[in-house]
């Protein structure tokens, strides 16, 4: 298994039970150290997609999958909301409203702080803590018998492995399949102060914020659909030069930082924001379908070819479903059972 982010490490997992020796290789210096670690980390139940139900149905049901399994590493002492924006939102309330409610979201007056939104909804979408994941998966990891090899980046075209099969969880780099757009994206860690402490809130639906506390810690994790995003490039990843040191690291302080920006869409909405500290930005590249703007889809894709299984994730808490799917591949072409 190339790649051991949270897919990479998941399916290795599972891989091992089924009966297989896995190797997991990484070309960072421990697990989770790439856009799993510098993501917002939402367990999504699909309120973020009302543009593409299909989406939505599925991280509702990949999500289930996910907390059965890991609900040790899922923070849920907060409180989280969707809203939608007053003005320049693609979906209007009454539409959101309708769409959040089949998904089990409930309405609710806007908490205080919160303006420009008119409409606002609660959800049950917990925070999921990835210093607890990293250690549950090592652990696991090595109780399976998964050899994980660090440091060791594996070429493109990596006719120097000898395995049966090989699964690429590089998070669509390189992706063969599908015309992917690459994203350098930044999100900022902010302080907001203590009367959002604990809450999430994402504005709907377009170019607008979102916030997440970050578990075990007072910062807010910033996101914007427009500033938080540094480079966009379609076929193929490219990171400029001066953003190269900040990536897959953890949160680092950086004069390169867009929290400046971020903040002036942040106080749009949300009340009291005033300067707050700045604490770092953690930077990622993300891979999305570059012709899905129009409905925002995130699918998991899962392809294969002759030696090579290929998984692409749409959300986190997709690992459990995509490991499901590559376990069943490996079980065929083995010739045994699929294990249930
Ligand atoms: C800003 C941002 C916010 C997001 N917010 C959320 C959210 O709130 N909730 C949610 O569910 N999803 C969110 N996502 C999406 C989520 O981060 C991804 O779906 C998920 O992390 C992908 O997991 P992965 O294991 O494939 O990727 P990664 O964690 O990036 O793992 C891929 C691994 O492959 C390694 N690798 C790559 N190439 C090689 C190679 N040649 N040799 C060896 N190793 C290699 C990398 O070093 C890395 O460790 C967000 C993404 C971004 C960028």
């Amino acid at each position: 298994v190339v790649g051991a982010g949270l897919y990479g490490c998941v399916i290795a997992l599972d891989l091992a039970y089924a009966g297989h020796r896995v190797d997991l290789v990484e070309r960072h210096g421990g697990i989770l150290e790439g856009a799993t670690r510098a993501n917002q980390g939402r367990l999504h139940r699909g309120f973020h997609y009302p543009r593409d139900p299909a989406t939505a149905l599925a991280a509702r049901a990949d999500a289930e999958l996910f907390e059965a399994r890991f609900d040790g590493a899922l923070d849920r002492t907060g409180r989280h909301y969707y809203v939608v924006a007053a003005d320049g939102s693609k979906t209007s309330p009454e539409e959101y409203l309708a769409f959040a409610e089949r998904l089990g979201g409930r309405p609710v007056d806007p908490p205080p702080w919160l303006h420009n939104v008119a409409a606002c909804v609660a959800v049950d979408e917990p925070m999921i803590d990835i210093r607890r994941l990293r250690a549950r998966l090592h652990r696991d990891l090595m109780k399976a018998g998964v050899t994980i090899h660090l440091h060791k980046p594996v070429a493109v075209g990596y006719e120097h492995l000898r395995h049966d099969l090989i699964v690429m969880a590089t998070y669509g780099q390189p992706w063969p399949w599908d015309r992917l757009r690459y994203q350098v994206c930044e999100t900022a860690l902010v302080e907001l102060g203590e009367h959002y402490a604990g809450c999430g809130v994402v504005v709907m639906d377009g170019e607008f914020i979102s916030v997440d506390p970050m578990p075990g810690t007072d910062l807010h994790m910033l996101y914007d659909v427009v500033h938080s995003v540094h480079h966009v490039a379609v076929g193929r990843p490219e990171v400029p030069d001066h953003l190269v040191p900040l990536l897959d690291r953890g949160p680092v302080p950086t004069w390169h930082t867009h929290v400046g920006a971020m903040l002036g869409n942040a106080r749009r909405f949300l009340a009291g924001v005033g300067l707050p500290r700045y604490a770092g930005s953690m930077f990622a590249v993300r891979a999305v379908l570059a012709d899905a703007e129009e409905t925002d889809a995130r699918p998991t894709l899962v392809r294969e070819d002759d030696r090579t299984v290929w998984v692409l994730p749409g959300k986190l808490d997709g690992c459990v479903t995509a490991a499901g799917r590559v376990v069943a591949i490996a079980a065929e072409r083995a010739g045994v059972a699929v294990p249930a």
